[in-house]
């Protein structure tokens, strides 16, 4: 359960993230959108973000995905794109005389998924 209220500058989201104690398992890491702003900004050359990464990549190799990932991820799979096209993307493109996109399953990296287990971490994690 995600729980943004309690961040402040007496806890930080990044203290919360680095100081659980089974932080793969702690639900706030899938709230960092690897922005990379904390690395930017910290006057000692801390760099939180890698930290938790390697926390987001421990709990997908758990199976304890974020369901909003296991959807952008399952729509890459399915789609090639995280987000769905709308039609309004379509209108866009066309408008800068760009071509239109095609979907369709992405094999290659369903290839990957396939071979790195992927698969099955998405499915181990969902409840
Ligand atoms: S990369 Fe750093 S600043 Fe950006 S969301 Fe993640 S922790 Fe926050």
């Amino acid at each position: 359960m995600h729980d943004e209220a309690k961040f402040g500058p007496l806890y930080t989201f990044v203290y919360d993230c680095l100081g659980s104690p089974e932080g793969a398992r702690n639900p706030n890491i899938w709230l960092c959108v690897s922005c990379h702003k904390c690395e930017e900004v910290c006057p000692y050359e801390v760099s939180p973000i890698k930290f938790i990464e390697s926390l987001k990549a421990e709990a997908t190799g758990l199976g304890v995905v974020h369901p909003t990932i296991r959807g952008e991820v399952g729509n890459v799979l399915a789609t090639g794109f995280a987000f769905p096209l709308t039609s309004a993307t379509e209108r866009q493109r066309q408008a800068l005389g760009l071509p239109a996109l095609s979907t369709g399953p992405a094999v290659e990296v369903q290839a990957i998924a396939q071979g790195t287990g992927l698969f099955e971490k998405l499915r181990e994690g969902r409840q």
